[in-house]
């Protein structure tokens, strides 16, 4: 029996574990072709969706992502924008997190859902927990409500669990459950049902999409130690063209005040380097009035970055500095909550 599919989806393949099969011959990894997909997932021709491929060469290992590769991928959403109803990614999981926290910047009244997926196990594999995160990332790409998407956001889809794309962060390299989203709850959970958690889904605007294609990678991280030299902090300081730092501090954005250490970041400060506070921690905020080694900080002008990933800031830090923001109007957009990234 056949029923008439309703919703349409458009599958983006980017590469990444999830799209590999096991050369029979060989037994070499290698990547899959759509042609072969339903090979290994013959549901999706039960599907009630209309689903449709595109692959966005070349595939990438995402250890291999890059900005250029974040604008191809925010051109093919935008161009194909009105003809689907959502978007599933294959993606590696490696810089999943990057490139969701990307895309939720680069796409600018976003109202249909962006949905990442991949896997820890190729889907060639018996095990593999690609086909449950595939189908799930499916039915959540294609869920709506009267005629209006239930996730309308750029969301990552993995065991079972339903994050918001620029809350993430990967934090095991083989358990099925790889992601933690440490300040912000779940959009939905997978279970016999999928419980979507309305109040921590963003609410369309039903405004035009607009796809930002500037970003600019002038950035560092520089993650603080026990120990760390002062050549380290200026070599990372002084790199020509430097625009901006994410400073990753201890606790509630706390650094060594040390005077050497003050003194440089001072320094760079008054040379227009932009510098933003996140925490090491994976869950809480920077609160730099909370301890004296937070309040150095702040008088010689760091910006809080309140309970950001380093994921999103790295981002956010792109698009902003790729959209031409500077001095005071970068610093309040850095602390202004624009996709749901930060909780102020
Ligand atoms: N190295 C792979 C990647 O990120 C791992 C994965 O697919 O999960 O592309």
């Amino acid at each position: 029996m056949t029923s008439e599919k309703t919703t349409s989806i458009l599958v983006i393949y980017t590469g990444g574990t999830i799209g590999m099969v096991q050369s029979p011959k060989t037994g070499a990894l290698a990547p899959l072709t759509f042609k072969n997909l339903y090979r290994y997932l013959p549901m999706l021709e039960n599907f009630h969706c209309k689903i449709d491929f595109y692959t966005l060469k070349p595939l990438l290992d995402s250890s291999n992502m890059t900005p250029v590769f974040w604008i191809k991928l925010a051109e093919v959403i935008g161009e194909k924008y009105e003809s689907y109803d959502g978007f599933v990614v294959l993606h590696g999981s490696d810089t999943m997190a990057y490139t969701a926290s990307a895309l939720s910047f680069m796409l600018e009244n976003l109202n249909k859902p962006v949905i990442f997926t991949g896997s820890q196990l190729p889907i060639g594999m018996v095990r593999t927990d690609g086909r449950e995160n595939f189908i799930n990332a499916i039915e959540i790409a294609s869920a709506m409500t009267d005629e209006t998407p239930i996730v309308p956001e750029v969301a990552i889809c993995f065991e079972n669990k339903l994050y918001r794309g620029n809350r993430t962060t990967k934090i095991n390299a083989e358990h099925f459950g790889a992601f933690l989203s440490g300040n912000y709850p779940l959009l939905a959970e997978v279970g016999v049902y999928i419980r979507y958690h309305q109040e921590a889904i963003q609410k369309p605007n039903f405004r035009k999409i607009k796809v930002h294609r500037e970003l600019d990678d002038n950035i560092a991280i520089l993650q603080l130690f026990p120990g760390i030299n002062p050549q380290v902090v200026s070599g990372t300081l002084d790199i020509p063209g430097l625009k901006a730092v994410i400073l990753e501090t201890f606790g509630a954005g706390n650094a060594p005040t040390t005077p050497w250490f003050i003194h440089h970041l001072k320094e760079a400060i008054h040379r227009g380097i932009v510098i933003l506070n996140v925490t090491q921690c994976k869950g809480g905020t920077v609160d730099m009035d909370k301890y004296e080694t937070g309040v150095e900080l702040e008088k010689i002008g760091v910006i809080g970055g309140y309970d950001i990933t380093t994921e999103s800031a790295v981002t956010k830090m792109m698009y902003l500095l790729g959209s031409g923001y500077r001095g005071k109007e970068l610093e309040k957009l850095l602390q202004t909550n624009l996709r749901g990234e930060i909780t102020v």
